[in-house]
């Protein structure tokens, strides 16, 4: 056996089998495919293998072409019980957002373009009236997503100048979103104010000084201060801010239009609240628990809204029209007061233990396996740490729950469950209900595939 007994690139090019690898992927794609197949085969003739044959070539470099173009970006199905899961996609969306996000990507619309006058509109104001009729503010102004959003009003308004943060909110939380190291992306000067457990409001007030700009109050997001601990109210900070025409920019983190505490949760801070407390601007995601379309938002005084809609890096930040779309579409939800039946994230905190026990009990009964047992969900997204949620798990007790998990991730679509007690558990709480079939028939043959060791 030696290497001429392996084909050329041109050879391979003009089989039939290779011209459908053409038509599906691109000829130069093809092409660098089969130069890679036929590398590999001439290592491995190199090494005392058999030469492969043209047919063994061809799928082969079909093989390669499917791995190098397959997506990555994938739905799956998420039965973690982790309701806002930051690596999972966040907040599933609406019926309704998701139909606005098609009618709006299919051609053109009314970005940025007045329709009763026929001029030059402005992209803003699609969501503006809505997100001031919710939370009452004067103005809105929608961006990328928080992160930016806090970026955005710290280098519009703090540049330069400095920000009086308390210790207790010098938080990390997650991806990169530092409050210290966002502070000096912006240009301004973090003064830290406090102590790491208890901050008091003379504290704040003996920072003062004439360069103080701002006055920033960081939502703790995703962990908890327990024991002797501190902090000013927003209204007390509001109150001083006032004393020295200092504005409070409140960092909501997820941000609620709802109270959660209707829902058996702690109380995480609702955005018209603190409007109402007086914060001058006030942050948060589209994606937490709003329930909507990655997004910043920034609601609060007009004035310092339109000064940060004006500053260059509000362009640099925008919103794009599907997100402007889907967002429009969730707050209309909660205008209609239906968040609860129509937005998923909803729909899942308000989920009845009972419902979710039955969903487990019919999974049991279709794979004819498992065991129902108790559990808790989370709500994620960097709010209400250390609260969950009472729910129903399906626990499946195999020799190798880890494999079964890995079986389960190469499922299309895949499925993500959580290992617990060396048992793969489900939870139905975050499995959407146009998912349950696909579930099952994944979990069916999962554990019935070849070589079934899951099982
Ligand atoms: C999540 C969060 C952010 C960042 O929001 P993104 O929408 O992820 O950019 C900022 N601050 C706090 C307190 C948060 O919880």
């Amino acid at each position: 056996m030696s290497l001429r007994d392996l084909p050329s690139v041109d050879r391979l090019m003009q089989l039939e089998a290779v011209e459908g690898l053409v038509a599906a992927f691109g000829r130069s794609l093809t092409v660098e495919a089969v130069r890679e197949s036929l590398k590999a085969a001439r290592e491995a003739v190199r090494s005392g293998q058999v030469a492969p044959q043209p047919t063994e070539l061809v799928s082969q470099t079909r093989a390669r072409l499917e791995t190098w173009l397959a997506p990555t970006l994938r739905p799956l199905i998420n039965a973690t019980g982790v309701i806002i899961h930051t690596n999972l996609g966040r907040a599933p969306l609406s019926q309704a957002a998701r139909q606005a996000i098609q009618d709006v990507a299919a051609g053109y619309s009314s970005l940025e373009f007045d329709l009763p006058h026929g001029r030059r509109g402005n992209r803003d104001e699609h969501c503006e009236q809505l997100l001031l009729r919710l939370t009452g503010a004067e103005a809105a102004l929608v961006v990328n997503n928080n992160a930016a959003a806090v970026l955005l009003a710290l280098t519009g308004l703090a540049r330069r100048k400095e920000v009086l943060v308390s210790r207790t909110q010098l938080i990390e939380i997650g991806g990169g979103f530092r409050i210290p190291d966002i502070l000096k992306q912006s240009g301004a000067k973090l003064v830290e104010v406090g102590t790491t457990n208890r901050t008091h409001l003379r504290d704040y007030r003996s920072a003062i000084s004439e360069r103080t700009a701002l006055i920033l109050l960081a939502h703790h997001s995703n962990f908890k201060i327990i024991g002797f601990a501190a902090e000013p109210e927003l209204a007390e900070l509001v109150e001083l801010g006032r004393e020295h025409e200092l504005p409070v920019l409140h960092d909501l983190g997820s941000g609620s239009l709802l109270d959660t505490r209707a829902y058996g949760l702690g109380a995480e801070p609702r955005v018209q609240d603190s409007v109402r407390a007086g914060a001058a601007l006030t942050a948060f995601s589209g994606d937490k628990l709003l329930g909507g379309p990655q997004a910043g938002i920034l609601v609060g005084e007009r004035v310092l809204i339109g000064q940060l809609r004006r500053h260059p890096m509000a362009r640099a930040v925008r919103a794009d029209k599907l997100c402007l779309a889907a967002l429009s579409a969730t707050l209309l939800h909660y205008i209609r007061e239906e968040a609860e039946t129509h937005i998923p994230v909803w729909t899942m905190i308000a989920a009845a233990p009972a419902d979710l026990s039955r969903r487990a009990q019919r999974w049991q009964a279709r794979l004819g396996l498992g065991e129902v047992i108790e559990g808790r969900s989370t709500v994620g997204g960097g709010s209400l740490p250390e609260e969950t949620l009472p729910t129903w798990l399906l626990s499946v007790d195999v020799p190798h729950p880890s494999e079964l998990a890995r079986r389960l991730r190469e499922l299309d679509p895949p499925i993500i469950g959580r290992i617990a007690d060396d048992r793969l558990v489900l939870d139905p709480r975050t499995v959407l209900p146009d998912e349950e079939e696909p579930l099952l028939a994944g979990l069916a043959a999962a554990l019935e595939g070849p070589g079934g060791t899951a099982r």
